[in-house]
């Protein structure tokens, strides 16, 4: 297991003005799977590349184990990487796509069927070693690429969107997959999307990045409980945003003045988010907001109200089968370990 640790880095293409990374510092923990999220443009592939040496920085440093490895070539720092495309050699069999990077090692012949055959077996493609690439469908391809990854055993394993090709069952099916080998083999992998569930549903932490910079490095759930501005709460689906002013340990807004616990915002104007699925249908002694139900969206697993209180608007996701409609008059409970206060911007 490797620690990879991205240091400072910085990225000017030639014959540009902007950058397309700042200063980008991550330490990416031995067998972690770090996801690089943000929307397209944001530097995640150029720092996969400057990761794996296709790329050189234009200042800063990347360290496998506390050693520098810019002065390493791709092929010896022991990555292995797969693209959006599988990029498998068209003119050879799935067995030989797999055995390509063992028979460049100089492996002995048995030995390289043995860990064909159980690395086709991992990713869930028994006995398909003589199959040629076209005869496979687009999942079943992008499974070849990540087993002529994995064979070799890479100290860092990097996915550039992988799945972004596949169709919406495929993708879920090869997320599981790809969890589970990563947990199974262990191996430092980072992971770029720029499909916020994609990260969250396989990362262990989440880098996002806007404009080659940094935002937040942190767990999924602290993206969602504690996103540190409005840009990274909206990113990630954020829907209530109130504008008022946080003092001595409450916030005071048009609908009230409602109690938090552990938010670390400094006094002063700020803007209050919760998720809809935190907040409920339910008179409590404290944080409690009476309101008017404006409408209701029917979503088939939850149903989205709007509810009006006080000149501001919530949205609130509850049960289908919660029996109110527009019109009628609701209290709504706003857990205070469920409120955090951003910023204004
Ligand atoms: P996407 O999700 O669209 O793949 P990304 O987040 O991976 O985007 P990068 O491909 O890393 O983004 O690009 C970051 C910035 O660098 C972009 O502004 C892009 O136009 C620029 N860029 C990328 N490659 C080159 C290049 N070879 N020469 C000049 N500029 C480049």
């Amino acid at each position: 297991m490797t620690l990879v640790e991205i240091d400072a880095l910085t990225k000017l293409y030639p014959n540009t003005a902007a950058h397309a990374l700042h200063g980008l510092s991550l330490a990416i923990q031995p067998g972690e799977l770090v996801a690089l999220l943000g929307p397209s443009g944001c530097g995640k592939t150029t720092t996969l590349k400057l990761i794996a040496g296709l790329l050189s920085p234009s200042s800063g440093d990347v360290r496998f184990d506390g050693r520098s490895v810019l002065g390493v070539p791709p092929e010896r720092r022991g990555v292995a990487m797969v693209f959006q495309k599988p990029l498998l050699f068209p003119y050879m069999s799935v067995g030989e796509n797999v055995a390509f990077g063992l028979r460049m090692r100089g492996e002995r012949p048995a030995a390289i069927e043995r860990r064909v055959r159980d690395m086709l077996d991992l990713v869930r493609l028994p006995g398909l070693e003589s199959r040629r690439p076209q005869q496979l469908s687009g999942g079943q391809e992008q499974r070849v690429a990540l087993a002529r990854g994995l064979v070799i055993e890479p100290r860092v394993l990097l996915l550039d969107e992988p799945l972004s090709q596949l169709d919406a069952g495929l993708r879920v099916e090869m997320r599981e997959l790809i969890v589970r080998l990563q947990r199974e083999l262990k191996i430092t992998t980072v992971f770029v999307t720029h499909d916020q569930e994609e990260a969250v549903m396989l990362a262990d932490r989440i880098a996002l990045l806007f404009g080659g910079r940094l935002q937040q490095y942190d767990t999924p759930r602290g993206f969602y409980e504690r996103p540190a501005s409005l840009p990274i709460a909206r990113f990630f689906g954020g829907l209530n945003f109130i504008a008022g002013h946080k003092h001595a340990g409450r916030f005071h807004c048009p609908a009230g003045a409602l109690e938090l616990n552990g938010v670390t915002a400094p006094d002063g104007p700020g803007v209050l988010t919760i998720r809809p699925e935190a907040i409920r249908f339910a008179g409590a002694s404290a944080n409690t907001l009476r309101g008017t139900i404006t409408q209701s969206i029917y979503l088939g697993a939850q149903t989205r109200y709007l509810v009006r209180s006080g000149g501001v608007e919530l949205q609130v996701l509850a049960d289908p089968h919660c029996p109110r409609a527009p019109g009628d008059s609701v209290e709504l409970t706003l857990p205070k370990e469920r409120l955090w206060v951003l910023p204004a911007e």
